[in-house]
């Protein structure tokens, strides 16, 4: 069918009910019926599911749709089948159902009933279904979920690597990732492992202008969340711990505090599970006390502050997790306590892991660290992190976080920033923020030997500063464009156009960093 011919405005209505596409939803649509292979970057709640539902709907054959799920997959079943007069046009394919019932759904795929054919990873694998959908007609594959395929997401699933070669032996069809992570990293390695380099992608703003975002320094924390429930009575709201064990304390103690809350983790039963997530749906509590488990594919619309007790462990986690505020586009507090010493535990959790998570765990963390200290717009600094530039002062949004609301005190950097860049080029571009910053402490470890650099004046000349004085240098130059970490080499750190104009003397401008970088925790209101 050619894309011409179809009036895809009616056909969404006729769907949906929408009079209207959301965002770039009608190009993307578009270009998967032309053909294309697709890419969207989109946040959560941007409407990607209609990207591929819609055109799977009006397209002969079956649409495959890889999804990491089995709960979820089920709730975007059922409604799918609402949409449609005709019957059962969505159908699992996964290790939930009985012979009767895989037989009953291959009779309907060869019948050219089934239109959305939702499949998990691991059963794709599965000889006797390959086999059987290289013989029916696919119209073509959604991988929704797309950043279970790299490890530097927040969701690695290895199951995810091969997709490539199996979607090849199953049919010779455009393909459309979809996924709500959209760091530079991220979008690299889905694009290569899905072999994905021509794909057309569609990236939309991560901007979430109606969240405030707040860090705090951990201090008498039980008693700051308490308060600052009771200041938002009645409302609906979501605090995340990283233990079990804390999220059942924690939910004790806002009892006992009189305030209405639950807990939500993975080792309640599934009853208890199901029935408190209900009831925070319905409204008849007001606070869900959660692990990480809670929220994948949770839709509360007013849900109007989400507070981290700890800090999340990768920027990503801290950004799906806030971005469960204020879905409605009303307000959403987004509220973390902070603590290096958090910070330090993590790490040494992640001392135990194979040498590959355990760089990638710590590079994650690194830049969680960089966030919750900064002294920027924490929004320019986040949607940095997902590859967007965003004016501190103009964009939208722009006053809501703490930093922007009250500024830290600053001081300008430009000399040190300066001298840092002149180590980096002069040493041939080719040490990461570990490295460098032991060579401008004087201290000799295996690396600054092997090259040498005692012999170079750089050894040793900040060492009057703290580590992570030079540190936030680092972090600051990169996240304001005049270093680029190398994604290829893991965070090389290279000198940009803006970086050599420093060098030159050309850039003029002061290089303000907050004067005391280090957290003073007596300063809590
Ligand atoms: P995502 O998968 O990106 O998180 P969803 O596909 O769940 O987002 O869509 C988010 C919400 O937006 C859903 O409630 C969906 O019905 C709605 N939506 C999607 N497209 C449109 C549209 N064109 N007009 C109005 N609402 C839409």
């Amino acid at each position: 069918m050619s894309t011409k011919d179809i009036n895809l405005s009616a056909e969404l209505k006729k769907y949906f009910g929408f009079s209207k596409f959301k965002g770039q939803q009608e190009q993307i649509i578009q270009e998967l019926l032309g053909g294309k292979d697709v890419f969207v970057l989109m946040p959560t709640g941007g409407g990607k599911s209609l990207c591929y539902q819609l055109p799977a709907l009006i397209s002969e054959g079956t649409a495959i749709v890889v999804s990491p799920l089995i709960a979820l997959m089920k709730n975007q079943v059922d409604a799918v089948n609402g949409l449609s007069s005709d019957e059962g046009v969505a159908h699992v394919l996964n290790s939930s159902l009985n012979k009767s019932q895989t037989k009953q759904v291959m009779d309907d795929i060869t019948a050219g009933k089934t239109k959305l054919l939702y499949v998990a990873p691991e059963s794709l694998i599965k000889e006797e279904y390959l086999e059987f959908l290289r013989d029916v007609k696919i119209s073509f594959v959604a991988i929704d979920e797309a950043h279970c395929i790299s490890e530097w997401g927040h969701d690695f699933r290895p199951e995810y690597r091969n997709l490539k070669g199996i979607i090849d032996k199953i049919a010779d069809v455009p393909v459309i990732a979809l996924t709500a992570t959209a760091t530079p990293k991220v979008q690299d390695d889905i694009q290569k492992t899905l072999g994905m380099n021509n794909a057309l992608v569609f990236k939309e703003s991560f901007n979430r202008a109606n969240l405030y975002y707040e860090i705090r320094p951990k201090v008498n924390v039980d008693k700051e969340i308490v308060k600052f429930i009771n200041q938002h009575k009645g409302k609906s709201g979501i605090v995340y711990c990283l233990s079990r064990r804390k999220v059942e304390e924690f939910a004790q103690l806002l009892q006992v505090n009189g305030i209405n809350a639950l807990p939500y983790h993975a080792g309640l039963d599934q009853k208890t599970r199901v029935a408190n997530q209900d009831k925070f749906l319905m409204e008849e509590v007001d606070v869900i006390v959660a692990t990480i488990a809670f929220g994948m594919g949770i839709d509360k619309p007013d849900v109007r502050f989400v507070i981290h007790y700890d800090i999340p462990k990768s920027l990503e986690s801290y950004y799906q997790e806030t971005g469960r505020a204020g879905r409605d586009g009303g307000e959403g507090y987004c509220l973390a306590f902070y603590d290096p010493k958090d910070i330090e535990k993590l790490e040494k959790f992640l001392a135990q892991k194979p040498v590959s998570e355990r760089e990638i765990g710590l590079q994650l963390l690194n830049e969680v660290v960089g966030y919750a200290e900064t002294s920027m717009s924490r929004r320019q600094y986040l949607l940095y992190y997902f590859g967007e530039k965003f004016d501190p002062v103009k964009g939208e949004g722009a006053m809501m976080c703490d930093n922007s609301q009250n500024p830290p005190k600053l001081k300008d950097a430009a000399k040190d920033l300066k001298k840092v860049l002149e180590m980096i080029k002069s040493l041939g571009e080719k040490f990461r923020t570990k490295d460098l910053i032991t060579i401008i402490a004087g201290k000799e470890t295996a690396v600054t030997k092997s090259y040498k650099l005692e012999q170079t004046e750089f050894f040793g000349f900040g060492k009057e500063e703290t580590d992570n004085y030079w540190k936030s240098i680092i972090r600051q130059a990169t996240v304001q464009d005049f270093l680029r970490k190398d994604i290829e080499t893991y965070g090389v750190l290279k000198i940009s156009e803006k970086g050599n104009d420093v060098i030159s003397g050309k850039y003029k401008e002061p290089f303000l960093i907050a004067e005391d970088r280090e957290y003073d925790l007596t300063q809590i209101k």
